[in-house]
């Protein structure tokens, strides 16, 4: 099984992080040069936040045979810049799967049990109202979690998305690579993620930026992020 695709937004969505979002025409050029490589069933695309610009994207990756799925946080649905319950509504009709990001975008490694479970539940319950179906699918916020938080989701969801490769082949863990303005135009390396099981240069940028996000002081932390990925990378969720 190949590792899922993250994407995020496109053409400058409103709201959304400059580092995540593409230009339609760079998600393009790299799905069509992956689906001359691989077999587009094989592969999900997944759109996390639920922005409101994924919606040409999914028609074009669906059309292309991809598999997808976009995981909506339940309290942004209907707001500027994000999808609305008719697009999601429509999103799934066409054959996209849609999955939770929970209700408010918080940072569940860090929150406490009572609202982890109203993170988790009450999401679950606004998408299953609106698409008419079971929501088995849960993607952690920043990809951020804890023992005990996935431990929780696991009893919730069928299936849990974090934003690293599936390292340990966990049950019911997704893992996923992030696709952002930086990478998105090399290609090759894409492929190479995809294909190869531990692309172990892949592995130590993360190791590094994971050790990076947990010894240095947090504006340390932001102030090298910005340096290395050029780009302004801001949480606009305000998670903490
Ligand atoms: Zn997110």
């Amino acid at each position: 099984m190949y590792p899922y695709l993250i994407f995020h937004s496109f053409n400058k969505n409103p709201y959304s992080d400059n580092f995540y979002d593409l230009r339609i025409e760079d998600f393009i050029s790299l799905i069509d040069f992956l689906s001359l490589r691989i077999n587009p069933r094989k592969i999900t695309l997944t759109f996390d936040d639920g922005f409101k610009s994924i919606i040409p994207a999914v028609e074009y990756s669906l059309k292309k045979g991809y598999k997808t799925l976009a995981y909506i946080i339940s309290d942004y649905i209907d707001k500027d810049g994000f999808l609305s319950k008719q697009d999601i509504k429509y999103l799934h009709s066409i054959g996209c799967k849609i999955g939770s990001h929970s209700k408010s975008h918080r940072d569940l490694s860090k929150v406490s049990k009572e609202i982890l479970k109203i993170e988790l539940i009450e999401s679950k319950k606004v998408l299953e109202n609106i698409i008419g179906e079971k929501v088995n699918h849960f993607s952690f916020p920043y990809g951020a979690h804890n023992k005990f938080s996935l431990k929780k989701a696991k009893n919730i969801y069928k299936f849990n998305a974090l934003s690293r490769p599936n390292f340990f082949n966990e049950e019911n863990i997704i893992g996923r690579i992030s696709i952002n303005s930086l990478n998105c135009n090399k290609h090759n390396n894409i492929l190479i993620i995809l294909t190869k099981k531990t692309p172990y240069k892949y592995l130590i940028r993360l190791f590094l930026s994971y050790f990076l996000k947990t010894f240095l002081p947090n504006p340390f932390y932001i102030f090298l992020k910005n340096l290395i990925t050029k780009n302004k990378s801001k949480d606009i969720f305000n998670a903490n």
